[in-house]
């Protein structure tokens, strides 16, 4: 036997037949007796993937308008992060961070690159402390702990978050998450984080000392609902932040790598924050996040201050540069003005009554419903073959690959009136 035909006797769906006595509702019960029940049943098992389309264990497609949650960005099977990825395996799997490896050395200097690290762009300036420096992770939330850690080495006490706001599970990350519902439960977290309400200019002044180490916030609140800052609202933090002595860290988890138009969400307001933090879209469905420290917050974690065994990874390394190159070369960018802006427009062309309007920034946006009705929105998307998310009792969020075309956001415009007219306005039986 071949190595691929044991691959694929071995792992369920792989092989041509695998999945063919199973189902959707057979898997989804072992689902619920061997893993933890933290999400829930799931909605389907997916088997297999091909650009923005998904199918399910009983044959099904989908288009897929949630990409993983604004995760594969070059939508599902990308010949070329495939490629990228396989031969990175096939070449130098893994390291540990006693050795370095090239993909992410040159990673980390195409990060820098495309955030605008002041002062890159000469190569005899690269290297110098006060640039800008990358700490790889594998997740969103660790992503956040550096910055976090980052925050501490400051020798001030205090950070401000912000209401809504979101940054990750893990305890520093959720001490910086603002909301109760899933901070209180696993109380006490690290000290010192104080919230505030989200794109209040006056609110940050009066919250932001000399003893604030940093202020965190997102450029467009994913899981708060899609919610963008404020016009100006990024720029007058930096103006706070920077007046204080404070680092701006900006979580650009969700809306970084082209997800809303620009490398980075913040990029529009032209500002330059102290940290960045990415990871969903960087990897397009392989694990990487980042942790971009520019100016002095780029040497404040020295030698044995913060560490990782996986962080950095050689094949996680090159699936961001596929990533990002494939951005560039596919003008990617564009793209997602194009179609953001067209899916926008189309929605609210619908003039459907249940929709209320559409917030957001290029492919990450939320669908404003008139009633909390955006889980049953969900299952009727789902029925008619299109991957949505609830994000919030009353807004659907889109964030699809960025690979989405105008044609495929049409088949959801056009099926979009039936699935809202079986949802309806009216008030949700009791159940
Ligand atoms: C998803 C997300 C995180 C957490 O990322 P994980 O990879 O799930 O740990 C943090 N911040 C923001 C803004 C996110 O959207």
């Amino acid at each position: 036997m071949t190595y691929q035909a044991e691959a694929s006797a071995l792992v369920p769906g792989l092989g041509e037949d695998a999945l063919a006595a199973s189902n959707n509702a057979a898997w989804t019960a072992r689902y619920g007796q061997a893993l933890m029940n933290t999400f829930g049943s799931p909605q389907r098992v997916l088997v297999r993937g091909e650009g923005c389309y998904v199918w399910d264990a009983d044959g099904r497609r989908y288009l897929d308008l949630l990409g993983g949650l604004a995760v594969n960005s070059l939508g599902h099977a990308h010949p070329l992060l495939v490629s990228t990825v396989t031969a990175q395996l096939a070449t130098l799997g893994h390291v540990s961070n006693f050795f370095a490896s090239a993909p992410q050395i040159a990673l980390a200097e195409r990060l820098l690159d495309l955030v605008g690290a002041p002062g890159r762009g000469t190569l005899s300036s690269r290297g110098r402390g006060s640039n800008g420096r990358v700490f790889f992770t594998n997740s969103g939330t660790e992503a956040n702990e550096a910055a976090f850690k980052i925050a501490r080495r400051t020798g001030r006490p205090n950070v401000v978050a912000t209401e809504g706001g979101f940054h990750g599970r893990t305890m520093g990350a959720l001490a910086l998450t603002g909301k109760p519902a899933i901070r209180q439960p696993f109380e006490p977290l690290p000290a010192g984080v104080t919230f505030v309400p989200y794109g209040d200019v006056e609110a940050l002044e009066k919250a932001v000392d000399g003893d604030t180490a940093a202020v965190f916030l997102e450029p467009v609140q994913g899981e708060g609902g899609v919610v963008p800052a404020p016009a100006g609202y990024l720029a007058a933090a930096r103006e706070i932040t920077e007046r204080a002595g404070t680092l701006l860290v900006l979580d650009e988890i969700q809306t970084g790598i082209g997800r809303c138009g620009d490398w980075f969400a913040h990029t529009a307001e032209g500002i330059v924050p102290d940290v960045v933090t990415v990871a969903k879209g960087l990897g397009g469905g392989f694990p990487i996040g980042a942790c971009i420290g520019l100016g002095r917050a780029a040497d404040l974690l020295g030698p044995g201050a913060h560490g990782t065994t996986f962080g950095g990874n050689p094949v996680a390394a090159a699936a961001g540069l596929a990533v990002l190159h494939a951005i560039e070369r596919d003008g990617l960018l564009e793209n997602v003005r194009t179609v953001g802006a067209h899916l926008r427009a189309g929605v609210l062309a619908l003039g459907h009554p249940l929709v209320r309007g559409v917030r957001g920034r290029g492919l990450l946006l939320g669908i404003e419903l008139a009633a909390p009705r955006a889980a049953e929105v969900l299952g009727a998307a789902l029925g008619a073959g299109f991957i949505v998310n609830a994000v919030r009792p009353d807004t659907i969020r889109l964030a699809p690959p960025l690979i989405l075309d105008t044609a495929q956001a049409d088949e959801f415009l056009a099926a979009l009136p039936a699935v809202l007219d079986a949802v309806g306005t009216a008030p949700k039986e009791t159940r």
